[in-house]
């Protein structure tokens, strides 16, 4: 009887008193000096290019394996891959040539992280630490890949969250930066509180309290564990 009342306890204890696992807390989104320009403040140089310069062309994402992930770990990403494309227009294919523009998937280090869309070079890193394992997660790292941004820079976030500064750890502030109104678009399709690629309510949290709240009472953030109806819609927008 004590066995089983300790099994319990360890089972609840960590629910209680720990934010949920699967938000992704790691800065995890890496943007190129011409990309950081869509976003609101960075007014050095005119755009040039528009956001769809980032598509995947003919909606083929290429990539390779790098060092550092097993077999098992590149069926995961290719469970991942199938994911997606079982859905959506997107296919992923492995490539056939060094030279040829591609992610490469790796594990180098310990972060979940990606570049944002397409960038034309043979060496585009996705690094997959082995806490990036889960499906929700090579996901969303595969997204930012094909050229999402995180839901909460949104231009019109503002009417759907509200941002606490006060709370966020001082060196993340940049996370919460919004994309300039007119530089991206969602398609028409409205702001999506249930995106894979939404942060979670504690993200970057210096204090424990909360950094994103939505002002849609019912409205919950950051537990998506798959596409969202609105991630797909939007993936066939940039690639049907
Ligand atoms: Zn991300």
């Amino acid at each position: 009887m004590h066995y089983l009342a300790f099994a319990v306890l360890l089972t609840i204890g960590p629910l209680v008193h720990t934010r949920p696992s699967s938000e992704i807390q790691v800065d995890d989104v890496i943007y190129t000096p011409e990309q950081l320009q869509f976003f609101e403040g960075n007014m050095t140089s005119r755009i040039v290019l528009s956001w769809s310069g980032y598509y995947w062309k003919k909606s083929t994402l290429v990539y390779s394996f790098g060092v550092g992930l097993s077999s098992a770990d590149q069926a995961l990403v290719k469970n991942a891959m199938k994911e997606i494309s079982s859905q959506t227009c997107v296919k992923f294919r492995k490539t056939l040539s060094s030279r040829e523009p591609q992610v490469v998937i790796q594990r180098k280090d310990a972060g979940c992280w990606s570049y944002v869309g397409y960038l034309g070079v043979t060496n585009q890193e996705l690094n997959l630490g082995s806490g990036c394992m889960s499906s929700r997660t090579i996901q969303h790292e595969l997204l930012h890949a094909l050229a999402f941004y995180h839901t909460q820079s949104d231009p019109q976030r503002d009417q759907y969250v509200r941002i606490y500064p006060e709370n966020i750890k001082p060196g993340h502030k940049h996370n919460f930066n919004k994309l300039r109104a007119g530089a991206v678009t969602d398609f028409g399709l409205g702001y999506d509180y249930d995106s894979i690629m939404h942060y979670g309510p504690f993200a970057f949290s210096r204090n424990g309290n909360p950094t994103i709240i939505p002002l849609q009472a019912n409205a919950i953030i950051g537990q998506a564990t798959q596409l969202s109806p609105r991630d797909v819609a939007t993936l066939n927008r940039m690639y049907c």
